[in-house]
């Protein structure tokens, strides 16, 4: 018989989890205003609120911590890396920040200034955050096919390239670059095919603009190009990273996704221009040029992150998993965005608790449904984190409201993944007896959602 799928690792070290009554859960969820980000994480049994710095190390990694060099200036660690990088990227120019954002406003310090437009796919918040505070303007050219949910195809995250070439027409004068998020996050971790990176090429190059890649998931990007692109299912995920690479200037990277650590990013580029403007950024923001905002011993094991994740087997077993989730939630009849993305799950909210008017949140409602249900910590990618309309001050329930169940890397096992269908088909089950959701108490101005307190509409 055909051998089942397991996990390309084993387990050498565990961290004790506890699940706790429904009536705890009750409590808790009540003194942190039912916002679950307020949860202390022991308060929580599985936790899905990000994939970011939630990952696993492997043994060579911690191994490579040892060999980190604490040097100020010039240190081993920094050249260990540049190497790993360069060799997965083509870029000879590294510059080490303390994580993805951090990458963000050194580089465009440099490159992003008042009244510029940057196109590209779905900017992350983030990014859109950095450009945005620099009084330029973050213009979204993702393929209209990324908003029906319910769809199917390969490669979700795409660029428009008739949306592109239309911006390109009215602004390119006020274009510094163009950005491509690879996978695309905001549209559920939708991957980026290389006709699409080619098809961007080619828009740049007309206009004589460079290309950047928001690289956070670069590996999984290149996973899914090799298992539904045509003409690359045997080509290795090193030689697909070097391809895609091969199509942009330059990247930003927050290494807390695809490079397998805690906490970590850095900018890479072949413009030694975009280098020497951006250097004196670092110098000021992170710190001295050969190691940003990162200990010697963290870039070692970013080393390491990068080179392991970028193994077939590694990417395999990651993605399976998340796969598999969806395979349950298909078996329950249970609606998220499809086809299932790289880092998680976004389940449709509105049409799981469909008693739940807009104005009560539903998406937030669920999140707290499955906390209470099985402690499991998801996150609402929705109408709060929307936050309000900067003019009216109205609500914004033009989006989709979605909870998010993103899976961290090397961290739970398929058993865990059970319980986690197990949880949310038991709300499903019951979602006819669910028909009111929160109201808001008390927000922040603005990124509410990490804040905000709520309470329940029906108390
Ligand atoms: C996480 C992320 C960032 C920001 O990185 P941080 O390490 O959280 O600062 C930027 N872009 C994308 C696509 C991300 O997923």
């Amino acid at each position: 018989m055909k051998l089942p799928f397991a996990e390309s690792w084993k387990i050498k070290m565990v961290e004790p989890i506890h699940i706790s009554t429904r009536q705890e859960r009750e409590q808790w969820l009540a003194e942190a205003h039912y916002n679950v980000f307020q949860l202390k994480a022991e308060q929580v049994y599985i936790d899905l609120i990000t994939d970011s710095g939630t990952g696993a190390m492997s043994d060579r990694q911690w191994a490579a911590l040892m060999t980190g060099d604490e040097s100020y200036a010039g240190a081993d660690s920094f050249f260990r890396l540049k190497d790993v990088i360069t060799r997965l990227t083509g870029f000879e120019y590294v510059i080490p920040t303390h994580q993805g954002r951090a990458a963000e406003n050194v580089l465009f310090s440099y490159l992003v200034h008042e009244g510029d437009i940057i196109p590209g796919n779905s900017h992350f918040d983030t990014t859109k955050g950095h450009i945005e505070g620099r009084k330029a303007i973050a213009l979204d050219c993702t393929i209209d096919e990324a908003r029906d949910t319910q769809l199917e195809i390969p490669f979700k995250g795409n660029v428009s390239p008739e949306k592109l070439e239309k911006a390109m027409q009215e602004y390119a004068d006020r274009v510094p670059f163009i950005i491509v998020t690879i996978t695309n996050n905001t549209a559920g971790g939708q991957p980026v095919s290389l006709q699409n990176l080619r098809e961007v090429r080619a828009i740049a190059d007309r206009y004589g603009k460079p290309v950047l890649f928001d690289s956070a998931r670069f590996a999984e990007n290149a996973y899914f190009i090799k298992t539904r692109e045509s003409g690359y299912a045997d080509r290795s995920i090193k030689e697909i990273t070097r391809e895609m690479f091969g199509l942009a200037d330059g990247m930003t990277m927050s290494a807390k996704k695809d490079g397998l650590v805690n906490m970590g990013g850095f900018i890479a580029t072949r413009r030694e221009d975009w280098y020497e403007g951006a250097k004196g950024y670092c110098v000021q923001f992170e710190g001295y040029l050969t190691y940003g905002g990162m200990n010697g011993r963290d870039m070692d094991a970013l080393a390491v992150g990068l080179d392991e994740n970028t193994e077939f087997d590694n990417l395999y077993t990651r993605i399976h998993q998340v796969a598999y989730l969806a395979q349950k939630l298909d078996e329950y009849g249970i609606p998220y965005q499809r086809p299932a993305g790289g880092h998680a799950i976004f389940v449709d909210a509105p049409k799981v608790l469909t008693h739940v008017p807009q104005e009560e949140f539903p998406a937030q409602t669920l999140t707290m449904e499955l906390y209470l249900e099985a402690g499991i910590r998801g996150c609402e990618i929705g109408y709060l984190l929307a936050d309000r309309d900067p003019v009216t001050r109205e609500n914004r329930f033009n989006g989709l409201d979605l909870l998010r169940l993103a899976i961290p890397r090397r961290v739970y096992t398929d058993n865990h993944i059970n319980v986690i269908a197990a949880a949310l088909k038991n709300v499903y089950d019951r979602r006819e007896s669910i028909t009111h959701g929160v109201r808001i108490v008390w927000e922040a101005p603005l990124m509410r959602h990490f804040t905000v307190k709520l309470e329940r509409c029906n108390s």
